[in-house]
């Protein structure tokens, strides 16, 4: 049986499989410190839960329209309008199965053959992948620790092509935790805007920002750039509903039908009952949401200083986001080539589980996600410490 070409040059997601395989280690008792898992620990709050579970009880189990009920996309308007002065009309927002189906989407709605998607790096892993799927070519940008981790106009410039079709912007960022200002993302608008691309904007860690900094969406800076801007987002994140499978889009209606045709001859729609849980996710008490960031500020605090004490280890403090972003080159010798080998080690030796980031675009990283508890996070910190004392 012969496969298709894109089937096989896509690779199997490395955060998901390094996320199973440590979940199973833990299930047969080994005591492992997992800074892998791109989803927070807490669990879904209970009105969420308790809509879910009236939705199922009234029968609220059938079909609903392709792109999502009307109600969850009224209420997505809302809180676009609330929360990033954003108008939507609700025919402008596609729900779809997560944020990454919302993404596999827009690039089949947007992508032809040689159309370029630039993607600055270090990038989460599935982007480049998603482009591929889609029959795009992916531009990848190096962004550097010196700023931030933060894409500039002059990079851009230079990436620059005549087939250059859309730019992706991850703020907060996965990996680096990266917030971009608004000064940043101005003359990232202005760039977008003078060379005619559409900017998709992935704000789904938009809740999880620290030390007082805010999240500003792109699409707000402008009428222009609103034109321009697809924003994606869901629920995975801010309100502990990874498995719930539910993101969206809000777009121009063009790009928005078009998502929505493609979306209905693939999957339907996501999920009814998870769709009346999400209305309540919006509609609802967000005090859980602000509990959860508040955690996740004092675990961003504690794991940030613990490392930033740990010789030969370089990092950022990120301003938002679940990840602490780290340069190990310091640790790269003749038996430890790359971050893949101190990984392996960390996991073999130290019972540690960590994200090498080489499928991120940065083969001399890794990445820790604190989106787990405190106690593991101080375990997992002093081993790392351990590694390092006694490797060193
Ligand atoms: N974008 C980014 C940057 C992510 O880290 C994730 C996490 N999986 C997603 C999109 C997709 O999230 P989900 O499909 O769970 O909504
Ligand atoms: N986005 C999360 C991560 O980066 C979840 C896993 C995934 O979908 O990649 O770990």
């Amino acid at each position: 049986m012969k496969l298709s070409e894109m089937a096989l040059n896509v690779k199997e997601s490395s955060t998901l499989s390094i996320t199973a395989m440590a979940k199973q280690l833990s299930e047969q008792g080994a005591d492992l410190a997992a800074f892998t898992a791109g989803e927070p620990d807490f669990d879904t709050p209970e009105h969420i839960k308790k809509a879910a579970i009236d939705a199922t009880n009234s029968g609220f189990t059938k079909y609903t329209p392709s792109s999502g009920t009307v109600d969850l996309r009224k209420a997505i308007c809302a809180k676009l309008k609330k929360d990033n002065s954003l108008s939507y009309e609700p025919n402008q927002i596609v729900v779809s199965n997560g944020a990454k189906h919302s993404l596999s989407n827009i690039f089949l709605s947007i992508l032809n053959k040689n159309d370029e998607v630039i993607i600055p790096a270090p990038f989460w892993l599935s982007y480049p992948e998603m482009v591929h799927i889609a029959g795009g070519k992916s531009i990848i940008v190096h962004t550097s620790s010196e700023n931030g981790f933060k894409l500039t106009v002059t990079e851009l410039e230079k990436a620059y092509t005549k087939n250059t079709k859309a730019l992706i912007l991850n703020s907060p960022n996965n990996p680096t935790g990266a917030v971009y200002s608004k000064e940043e993302l101005e003359q990232i608008a202005e760039f977008a805007i003078k060379n005619d691309i559409i900017v998709i904007a992935d704000e789904i860690y938009e809740n999880l920002v620290y030390s007082g900094i805010q999240h500003i969406s792109i699409a707000s800076l402008s009428e222009e750039i609103f034109k321009r801007t697809i924003i994606v987002n869901g629920f995975s994140k801010g309100y502990a509903m990874t498995g719930w499978r539910l993101g969206y889009t809000a777009s121009s209606k063009e790009i928005a039908d078009a998502m929505g045709n493609i979306q209905s001859h693939m999957t339907s729609n996501p999920n009814s009952m998870a769709q009346k849980g999400a209305v309540a996710a919006l509609m609802g008490d967000q005090a859980s949401v602000e509990n959860m960031r508040v955690e996740f500020e004092k675990r961003r605090n504690y794991i940030y200083d613990r490392a930033k004490n740990i010789p030969l280890l370089s990092c950022n403090k990120p301003d938002g986001a679940f990840y602490l972003f780290i340069d190990v080159s310091g640790l790269l010798n003749d038996s430890l080539k790359s971050a893949k080998d101190i990984a392996d080690v960390l996991l073999k030796e130290y019972s540690v589980v960590v994200v090498p980031c080489a499928d991120f675009g940065f083969p001399n990283h890794i990445r820790l996600s604190y989106a787990i508890s405190m106690e593991d996070i101080t375990k997992g910190m002093d081993r790392i410490e351990k590694f390092v004392s006694e490797k060193y």
